[in-house]
């Protein structure tokens, strides 16, 4: 079986991409991987230097909005899991056109050379953002769209351009929509990995409003089991909702974090909320473990720790890409730098 892994070199994909190739999902044991990714700055092949001369895995440097190239890479797959994306929100406030273009175009040339190809079956890699708001309860997957941030509307069009696509022409699509994901190889522009890293190097973390936003936490390793289950069995043109099980506010999470590396909130600069802050995300998970005995495996007490410890035993990796940020190259850290300073340049705690 082949498969077409999009974004296949960012935080989420390269770890799809890795557990495959490990072995961890036996409906794909026999896999061949064509990984396509734009290799923007959230993509980086250190992410998948544990893979590296596998045989299995065909890394093609590409645009999921170039037709001609995406039309030749389709050729012979069985199976798409499309995870490429532009993926934060606060770049998306700061500028929505690549957003649009990758997230929204680049969705429907996949979907098209999908159906021109013939392939069986397309899973597209969506979030909980597309729902919007909750302040009390969890969706379901029949909730309406209310996307609030430039990057949530760019993937709900997208998810909706799916829904199009096997509604019209038949293809076998299924959406996934996730929470917040964490865990290692996650690019120190999203709340976690920022805020660890920041406080390893005695830096100040900036925590957002009155830190009151709740967000569930899902760890990668379970995300990409429920989105292998779905690939193997979901049912086409349905969306399964895939979740942590554990919400927390935002403040509720630095205070985790500080514990773990034994500080104090005198290390939390409060900043101005971000533009339309969504307050609250829930999602029921109901469906996908009814039908597809999904459940996620990873307590988070020992997903947190891991993660802190990945980024203290890791910091050859993250360290270049942290400070290659387009935000952050101007404060990249001199010898001097490294003592207590200020959050720095750069977005606040951003999911
Ligand atoms: P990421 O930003 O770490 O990786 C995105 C990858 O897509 C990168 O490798 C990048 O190079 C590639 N890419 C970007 N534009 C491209 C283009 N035009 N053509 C080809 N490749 C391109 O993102 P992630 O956190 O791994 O998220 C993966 C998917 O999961 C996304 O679709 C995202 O919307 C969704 N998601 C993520 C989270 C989360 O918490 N990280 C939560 C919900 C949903």
């Amino acid at each position: 079986m082949r498969v077409l892994v999009t974004g296949g070199a960012g935080f989420i994909g390269s770890h799809f991409v890795r557990r495959m190739l490990a072995g961890a999902y036996p409906q794909f044991a026999d896999a061949e991987i064509t990984l396509l990714d734009a290799f923007t700055y959230a993509g980086s092949m250190v992410n998948l230097s544990s893979a590296h001369g596998d045989p299995r895995l065909d890394v093609i440097p590409g645009d999921i909005c170039d037709a001609p190239l995406v039309a030749d890479v389709m050729r012979g797959v069985d199976c798409v899991v499309h995870f490429a994306a532009e993926s934060h929100v606060d770049r998306s406030i700061a500028g929505a056109q690549e957003f649009i273009r990758t997230n929204v175009l680049g969705t429907q040339t996949l979907l098209q050379a999908a159906l021109d190809a013939g392939v069986g079956k397309f899973v597209h890699v969506s979030t909980d953002e597309v729902y919007g708001s909750i302040e009390t309860g969890s969706w379901d997957e029949t909730q309406s769209l209310a996307p609030n941030s430039p990057y949530s509307a760019s993937k709900a069009s997208s998810d909706l351009l799916v829904r199009s696509f096997h509604r019209t022409h038949g293809l076998h699509t299924c959406i996934t929509r996730c929470s917040n994901n964490y865990g290692p190889f996650q690019l120190p522009e999203k709340v976690i990995p920022l805020f660890v890293t920041h406080l390893m190097d005695g830096r100040k973390v900036p925590l957002y409003g009155d830190g009151e936003h709740v967000r569930d936490w899902l760890h990668v390793d379970d995300h990409c089991q429920g989105i292998a289950l779905v690939a193997a069995g979901g049912r086409s043109g349905e969306v399964y909702n895939i979740g942590g099980g554990t919400e927390l506010s935002n403040r509720e999470l630095t205070g985790r974090l500080l514990d773990l590396l034994e500080l104090d909130w005198s290390m939390v600069e409060w900043v101005a909320d971000r533009k339309g802050h969504d307050r609250r995300y829930s999602v029921n998970t109901g469906k996908i473990s009814a039908e597809l005995g999904y459940a996620p495996r990873v307590p988070f007490e020992d997903g947190l720790a891991d993660t802190v410890r990945w980024y203290q035993e890791n910091r050859d990796i993250w360290e270049p890409r942290k400070w290659a940020l387009p935000e952050r190259k101007s404060a990249a850290p001199d010898t001097s730098a490294l003592a207590v300073g200020a959050a720095g340049a750069g977005f606040g705690g951003g999911l």
